[in-house]
């Protein structure tokens, strides 16, 4: 691709020399300028220069026909022997505006995308300002496979429909139909999410509903401990969470503690945001165009601004994701995700089914029917788990002692951890929970349990599974013991 001179002096441009050895003639005589960032703010020309690429293919305004995967490459000139070359080179390209960089890659989908993204972000740490660094190290990421992927994801930040690249792609995968749940930001007709925390984003959301209804500072405090143990279990920040903590601290007026979480979740934003086209959204009004399946536009002509990162939002993705084929599909590196080994996640469960059980059980404080709905799938979710998880010797002394840990955030303060006394007196407690529980049960007729969710505002089934368990551990300890 031509690039016109005025690209390499534009201060939002990163580019060096690069002298490297000719295949040909072996003289170190192929002199190459390499730009590895663009601020695409700041140097509209080579916005253009993406966007002539295409508007060339395309007959009509707002319309993006993306033609295969295409690299970005350069042609080279040995300077010795007078050969020339087409070299491929990732860039990174920067959108302040929108919030999020998008490193432009050629490589395969081997799961060491990331690893390569970040050696590129070490180059261009030497080349930029460190105001822009500062600026680089806070922004979400995301991944493009090269040239059609990057003017497919300009399309569809402008609100363009673009026209998806014909097969054969590289990088495609063949599941099988079937569906997820994905809780991330909804841009347009894209959906951007964390693959690194999909494991638990379930947990996450349910602690959000009941953290911005937290109306008590006792409350506060409470759900400000638990996110802050959720965090430290995880070891690495949730950009919601720590957000929200930095909240609550506010709230709490504890000004430090705000300010120390607060920096964190800004910090926590650089990481892999992902992206899907194909997804199906449950809102009315929102994604209309993806309801209508085979369309060969994903996507009309719709109006986005600001940052992807501006809209939360849960929806249904599908696979096989073949809207995202050629474009932005890493399923290798989704799966290579640095995820949350089970031990740690029933470490997390615990402490927030325990906690929010007993602020909505034991504690009685008012909570919205949504929280309290979001905490009872959250809980059927987990009971799932944990029936999974028990058939894996290996995970047997987790799965103990998730039950242990939730007794002891559920009745904190009634029921020391291996006192003999509280335990048989927790007992009791325990026998008069059950009982209330029972009596709530519903006729054998709604075993649906989104209809008695639906009836109850809550699951007596799983609130009653989780204290006939609690009740089987206790009596397990005793009889140890
Ligand atoms: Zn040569």
């Amino acid at each position: 691709m031509p690039i016109a001179e005025s690209v390499f002096s534009n201060r939002g441009v990163a580019s060096a020399r690069k002298t490297s050895q000719c295949p040909i003639c072996k003289a170190d005589a192929i002199i190459q300028r390499i730009i590895y960032y663009v601020d695409l703010d700041a140097c509209p020309e080579y916005h253009s220069a993406v966007v002539r690429q295409y508007a060339s293919l395309a007959g009509a305004p707002n319309l993006v026909v993306v033609t295969g995967e295409r690299a970005v490459e350069e042609d080279v000139t040995c300077q010795s022997c007078g050969r020339s070359f087409g070299v491929t080179t990732p860039i990174v390209v920067d959108i302040p505006s929108r919030d999020i960089m998008v490193f432009v890659t050629h490589m395969g989908d081997d799961g060491g995308v990331e690893a390569g993204f970040r050696t590129w972000l070490r180059y261009c740490a030497k080349l930029l300002p460190k105001d822009v660094m500062q600026a680089v190290a806070t922004r979400p990421y995301t991944f493009v496979h090269g040239w059609s992927g990057l003017e497919a994801m300009l399309a569809m930040l402008a609100g363009n429909a673009y026209h998806p690249a014909p097969p054969p792609y590289k990088h495609a995968t063949a599941d099988e139909l079937r569906f997820e749940g994905l809780k991330g930001y909804l841009y347009g007709t894209a959906f951007f999410f964390y693959p690194r925390f999909n494991a638990v984003s379930e947990i996450a959301s349910t602690l959000l509903d009941f953290s911005t209804g937290a109306e008590h500072d006792v409350a506060r405090r409470d759900l400000a401990a638990l996110l802050q143990l959720v965090l430290e279990t995880l070891r690495e920040d949730h950009p919601w969470l720590s957000q929200e903590l930095g909240r609550l601290y506010l709230d709490l007026n504890q000004k430090d503690e705000a300010m120390h979480w607060l920096k964190r979740a800004l910090v926590a934003q650089h990481q892999w945001l992902a992206v899907t086209t194909s997804f199906m959204d449950a809102t009315p009004g929102t994604n209309d165009e993806q309801d209508e399946g085979g369309s060969s536009f994903p996507g009309g002509a719709m109006a986005v601004n600001g940052p992807v990162t501006g809209t939360r939002h849960a929806v249904t993705r599908i696979y096989p994701a073949n809207r995202d084929f050629g474009l932005w599909c890493f399923p290798e590196m989704e799966r290579h995700a640095p995820t949350i080994r089970p031990e740690r996640f029933l470490t997390v469960a615990s402490a927030v089914l325990g906690t929010l059980d007993r602020m909505v059980w034991d504690d009685n404080i008012g909570w919205d029917r949504m929280a309290v709905l979001s905490l009872a799938a959250l809980g059927g979710d987990v009971v799932e788990w944990l029936e999974h998880w028990s058939l894996d010797p290996s995970l047997a002394n987790a799965v103990e002692r998730f039950w242990s840990d939730y007794i002891k955030f559920r009745w904190h303060g009634r029921a020391g951890r291996g006192e003999l006394e509280e335990a048989e007196r927790l007992l009791l407690i325990l026998d008069d929970q059950i009982a209330v529980a029972r009596k709530r049960l519903p006729e054998g007729a709604l075993v649906d349990s989104r209809l008695r969710l639906f009836r109850f505002g809550y699951d007596p089934v799983v609130l009653l599974h989780f204290l006939a368990k609690s009740r089987e551990s206790l009596l397990k300890r005793l009889s140890d013991a």
